[in-house]
């Protein structure tokens, strides 16, 4: 089937483009579904839902939307941002960096100058950015993160106590990372608490609607565009794009900004997340994952968005903007 193309100038004629790249990309069967845990093995691999939320809180779903699963690394993103609001972004700096490192998610490596992790969207970073939330104690830890992640939802969340248990028992190699950086003064004496709310943050349970409300809050300088919360200070937007563009796809991340051109980030049970600074949040959830970790479906289908509508942020057709303002003056306002 090839894409019509054409720019949306109706919300109705994007609902059908959506539903044409879900046509498009469900019969593909390639990849695997995460199996480091036996949780992860039992989703079916034929689950696809694609949903955008737009800056003015308009939602457009196609597929399974509504499945629920885990969060995994997309979860990094938000406790980057909770770090940076609670310690601000020269101390956290100090934590952590912010260079691509080439390798995979879980790789065991340091800057060897600073001995920081190199950035917060793989997993040694993230456990450096988890250690810094504050709290007396791990429930209160928790439940302030979990506060954090609702402000994005807007709507109650709960982690997976199976998937946590699992994550925290096989976890061996991010305990490996924990000890590593707390040998370097990176992470403080709370080791196993930390790692704790780093294995119960990756299991946070979302669904595909979910994750496209919570890139839309970052695509809208922090506010929610459903609830109108401000789930995190809008000065603090600009650092977790910018991660999220250099380092969010690990080890393909220079191909992704070359071929997609927007923030984005994938966890290992299937989700991926995408900004369209001032414009909207995408989210795709497909399960069945390439080399890297990244949801196949996921990658296809954001390739295929960014190339018909203009949307890399280097495009110089401006299709970002294109985009909205057709969408925006179909419906009488422009954003
Ligand atoms: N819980 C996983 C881990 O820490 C998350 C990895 C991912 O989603 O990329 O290994």
């Amino acid at each position: 089937m090839t894409i019509s193309p054409a720019i949306p100038n109706t919300d109705a004629a994007f609902q059908a483009f959506l539903d044409e790249l879900h046509q498009q990309y469900a019969p593909l069967s390639e990849g695997t579904v995460a199996s480091y845990i036996p949780e992860l093995t039992k989703v079916d691999p034929a689950t696809f839902g694609i949903c955008v939320v737009t800056r003015d809180g308009r939602v457009f779903e196609a597929g399974d939307t509504r499945h629920i699963f885990t969060i995994q690394s997309i979860s990094k993103v938000f406790v980057y941002g909770m770090a940076l609001q609670e310690h601000g972004r020269d101390y956290v700096l100090t934590r952590v960096g912010v260079e691509p490192t080439g390798d995979a998610f879980n790789a065991i490596v340091l800057d060897d100058r600073s001995m920081r992790p190199y950035n917060p969207m793989v997993n040694a970073g993230a456990i450096a950015t988890t250690s810094l939330i504050k709290g007396d104690g791990p429930t209160e830890r928790l439940n302030r993160m979990l506060d954090m992640f609702r402000g994005y939802i807007g709507h109650d969340i709960f982690v997976d106590m199976s998937v946590f248990m699992s994550e925290r028992t096989t976890g061996h190699r991010n305990r490996g990372m924990a000890h590593l950086m707390r040998n370097f003064g990176m992470i403080d004496e709370r080791i196993d608490e930390s790692l704790d709310l780093y294995f119960q943050q990756c299991s946070v349970t979302v669904d595909c609607r979910d994750l496209a409300v919570m890139a839309a809050t970052l695509g809208n300088h922090g506010k929610n565009p459903i609830t109108g919360a401000q789930a995190v200070n809008q000065r603090y937007i600009r650092d977790i794009l910018s991660v999220m563009h250099t380092c969010g796809m690990y080890d393909s991340a220079g191909e992704w900004v070359y071929r997609v051109g927007l923030p984005a980030k994938s966890g290992v049970s299937g989700g991926l997340i995408v900004v369209v600074p001032n414009q909207f949040g995408l989210a795709v959830f497909s399960p069945l994952l390439n080399a890297q970790g990244h949801s196949i479906r996921g990658l296809r289908v954001c390739e295929a968005l960014s190339d018909h509508y203009g949307l890399h942020l280097f495009d110089s057709s401006m299709g970002c903007t294109r985009f909205v303002q057709q969408l925006g003056q179909s419906n009488g306002e422009v954003s």
